[in-house]
């Protein structure tokens, strides 16, 4: 057992020079009774059994670890199989995060949710336990972000969340975070905070990675029944790093089983085009809470970012992916944009499946690697969402 890949973070947050707790002062007793709480709620059987009922009976889970036969026969290379969290209610892995804050925010007497949101699959997420369980939703979302999804704003108003618009800076999902810090400072008495993502500051790295790593408990033991052993590969998008942590942290331990986190390319790696954080442009600063890679520039701006999907444009990524990569536990790449749509398009017609832009990263790391991994090899790809949300993008930057 190599313990230092798992037994983290520490008390205060850390993983390694990584994570913490860098907020005003204001919220530094929030953030220790919510540690306090949500240590005492995992350790609960009550607490467990409840969030897999929910898991299980709303979100539908398990989700099926399907064989990717024409995929992996057209690309020639390994064994291919997807892990379908496109398939869960909401269309992404987030509804296992949501689930599982929204049990705590309950268990800690809240009556009022806050979220933020970019591209809006978290706050639909959000939106959605908070009606399941009853309680006031607030979702904070950059003006800019709102008109782009604006599908995804109405479906957060028909499930009853007040969305809003955030006309700060760029106003997208940074500035949205800030204003959610700001209300969660505000009303913490009532109130609280479910964040998206394995970011800001502690618990919160540690707690989304907990309940997403529901993720890889479950490849793990279906890969062992299909195949009779563990992959040789696991791939997955790297956002904040939500479903790549969900999917490795079973794995930690096992040797053999290389891990690639695939981040957004955009237009190539210049300055503003990309949101690879582990490429040129990223290195060691603390943004919104937790220390890691952040995109910023010789004096400690915060540099802006693109890619073509909202779910990965964003310039920092979770500490504990910082933490790993020094490691060299985890290794990180990079698609483009155009790589992901062609992949996307690919899985699309190959399997029947449309993928997320987000997801179609994963793909496309796979349909460049194929040939220099080996024939025999296994090869898990989590497709983290569905591609619903992306379809009208995906019709006009494919030409279709
Ligand atoms: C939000 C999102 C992501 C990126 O977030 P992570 O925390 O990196 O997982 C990836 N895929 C989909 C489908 C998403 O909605």
């Amino acid at each position: 057992m190599q313990k230092h890949l798992t037994n983290v973070p520490d008390k205060g947050g850390h993983f390694g020079p990584y994570g913490g707790m860098f907020v005003p002062e204001t919220l530094m007793e929030p953030l220790h009774e919510l540690t306090r709480e949500y240590e005492k709620a995992r350790r609960d059987k009550k607490f467990r059994d409840e969030l897999a009922y929910y898991l299980r009976e709303y979100a539908g889970r398990p989700t099926p670890l399907y064989f990717a036969e024409r995929m992996t026969r057209e690309l020639g290379g390994p064994k291919i199989y997807l892990k379908r969290e496109d398939l869960l209610h909401t269309g992404a892995h987030k509804i296992n995060n949501t689930l599982g804050q929204i049990l705590l925010a309950k268990r800690m007497g809240k009556k009022r949710i806050i979220a933020e949101t970019g591209a809006g699959q978290h706050g639909v997420a959000t939106a959605t336990v908070a009606a399941m369980f009853g309680m006031d939703c607030v979702v904070y979302m950059g003006a800019v972000d709102m008109e782009r999804q604006s599908l995804n704003v109405y479906r957060m108003q028909l499930l009853g969340a007040e969305v809003r618009a955030v006309h700060a800076g760029q106003k997208t999902l940074k500035e949205a975070i800030n204003e959610a810090m700001r209300d969660w400072v505000t009303n913490v008495r009532t109130t609280h905070y479910i964040l998206g993502s394995v970011l800001g500051a502690h618990p919160y790295p540690m707690m989304v990675r907990d309940f997403q790593s529901v993720i890889g408990r479950e490849a793990r033991r279906q890969i062992l029944e299909k195949e009779e052993r563990l992959p040789d590969e696991l791939v997955a998008c790297v956002g904040g790093g939500s479903n790549a942590i969900g999917l490795f942290h079973a794995f930690l331990n096992d040797k053999g089983v290389r891990m690639v986190g695939v981040e957004a390319g955009g237009e190539g790696i210049r300055a503003g085009k990309h949101a690879a954080r582990f490429q040129k442009g990223g290195s060691l600063g603390v943004l919104q809470g937790t220390r890691t890679f952040v995109l910023q520039d010789d004096d400690g701006q915060i540099m802006l970012t693109h890619s073509v999907s909202a779910g990965l444009d964003y310039a920092a990524v979770g500490p504990e992916h910082s933490y790993l990569r020094d490691l060299k536990r985890i290794e990180y790449t990079y698609a483009t944009d155009d790589e992901a749509l062609e992949a996307a398009k690919f899985c699309s017609r190959i399997e029947g499946i449309i993928p997320a832009l987000e997801s179609a990263h994963a793909v496309a790391y796979v349909m460049k690697n194929a040939g220099k991994i080996g024939k025999d090899a296994i090869v898990i790809v989590n497709l983290s969402g569905r591609g619903d949300k992306d379809v009208s993008q995906m019709a006009r930057l494919l030409k279709l």
